[in-house]
């Protein structure tokens, strides 16, 4: 990349870290564009998402928050009860302390929102394109395959989600681990959903399951004499509604790099870098921080003319390592947050980390001290870690 030039990013993959991106990148001035598999009118995933005070800062400093946030709803505790309805546990997510209150709201609603947004600050969005792979990386771009095409961009960005295309070309020891869970969410209700455990299938597997009604309430309403009325509600309610079920088999995945050793030109965010596990409700929350924070370390590296690509390579490694301290430690708190709710047989049968199994003591007072993820970390303390080493 020569002294001051201007550069341009392509991101692969229209989703939340994607748009997200790309909102942030016009900020700074950077010209990109989104490269979608699907087309418009396609909802891979329906229902609500949770955005907590974390995620909701990063849109804030992005500016894509006020055209949604009254139109959801806010919620400030998780609380877990057991079969009994006893309450076992709750997590606070809001206090008074805190900027923001969490709010749940529909996902189709924030596609629309910022996708006028993109197209207000003119930023294209190809749909119906595949990534196809990584050509080759000649000084200063990298070239890539977009359906029968080749492209070329200063930076590819891949934000193509937790089956990434892109993650093996960056980090080719990344691999899926499936956590032994099943979700079972009901397209109707952006609220209710319960995990079962359930073995591991294949593509094929995922998908007859997934057209098959009739199983998929049977495993949602297998404690249905045992429920609680408000379930039975709900099981009587999906009854009805068999189609409306879906699958969401819970797997992770962690990348050990998340941006390309090689080239330094090519970068992972969101659930292509690192998908955390469902009970953690902070995938969306931990793309939109990762979207941001991207964002301004490269509006810094343009404004700056880091010429060489050794800077952009060493601030992209940078920005990585800033990024991996914070989710490798969301990560743990999932575990910890897991090894206190799960059902026995859950606690068994999965792959989460159960050593650290905690008394309802332990758990209080831990979710006294949970209020760092969801605290925005983008105050001062951001500010002064992003302008060291420039
Ligand atoms: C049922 C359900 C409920 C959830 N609830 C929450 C919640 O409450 N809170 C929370 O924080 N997280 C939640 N999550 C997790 C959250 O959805 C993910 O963490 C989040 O969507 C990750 O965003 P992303 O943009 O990285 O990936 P995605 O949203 O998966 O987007 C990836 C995009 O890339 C595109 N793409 C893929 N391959 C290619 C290719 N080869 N070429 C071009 N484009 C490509 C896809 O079509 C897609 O549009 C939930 C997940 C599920 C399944």
């Amino acid at each position: 990349m020569a002294e001051g030039k201007r550069f341009n990013v392509a991101i692969i993959g229209g989703g939340f870290a994607g748009m997200t991106l790309a909102l942030a990148l016009s900020n700074e001035g950077i010209p990109c564009t989104i490269y979608e598999l699907r087309g418009p009118n396609y909802m891979r995933l329906p229902g609500g998402v949770a955005l907590t005070g974390n995620g909701l800062s990063a849109l804030d400093h992005i500016g894509a928050l006020d055209c949604i946030k009254d139109k959801g709803f806010a919620f400030s505790e998780l609380a877990y009860t057991n079969e009994a309805d006893e309450l076992v546990g709750r997590t606070s997510l809001a206090k008074p302390e805190f900027a923001y209150q969490p709010t749940r709201i529909l996902r189709k609603v924030c596609i629309a929102e910022w996708r006028a947004l993109l197209e207000e600050k003119g930023v294209p969005i190809r749909y119906f394109s595949r990534f196809g792979g990584v050509v080759s990386s000649p000084g200063g771009a990298v070239t890539f395959r977009i359906n029968d095409e080749i492209h070329s961009a200063s930076i590819l960005v891949g934000a193509d989600g937790i089956h990434s295309t892109l993650r093996s070309y960056v980090c080719p020891s990344a691999s899926l681990e499936y956590l032994g869970l099943l979700g079972l969410p009901d397209r109707r209700i952006a609220l209710v959903a319960r995990q079962v455990v359930y073995a591991e299938q294949d593509r094929a597997g995922w998908k007859a399951l997934a057209e098959d009604k009739d199983t998929l309430y049977t495993l949602l309403a297998k404690d249905y004499g045992s429920s609680n009325e408000i379930l039975r509600s709900f099981l009587d309610a999906a009854d009805v509604h068999r189609d409306a079920l879906f699958i969401w088999p819970f797997y992770k995945a962690e990348a050990a790099e998340w941006v390309s050793r090689q080239t330094g030109r090519v970068v992972l965010i969101g659930d292509a870098a690192h998908a955390l596990p469902p009970s953690s409700g902070q995938g969306v929350n931990m793309a939109l921080e990762d979207s941001y924070t991207l964002g301004r370390i490269l509006g810094l590296v343009a404004r700056g003319g880091a010429g060489a690509d050794v800077d952009l390579k060493a601030q992209l490694c940078r920005w990585e390592g800033y990024r991996r301290d914070r989710v490798d430690r969301v990560m743990k708190w999932v575990n910890f947050i897991e090894s206190t709710t799960a059902s026995s047989e859950q606690a068994r049968e999965t792959k989460y980390h159960f050593d650290e199994r905690a008394t309802q003591e332990t758990l209080d007072e831990k979710s006294e001290s949970f209020g760092w993820i969801f605290t925005p970390p983008f105050g001062e303390e951001f500010e002064r870690w992003l302008k060291e080493e420039q």
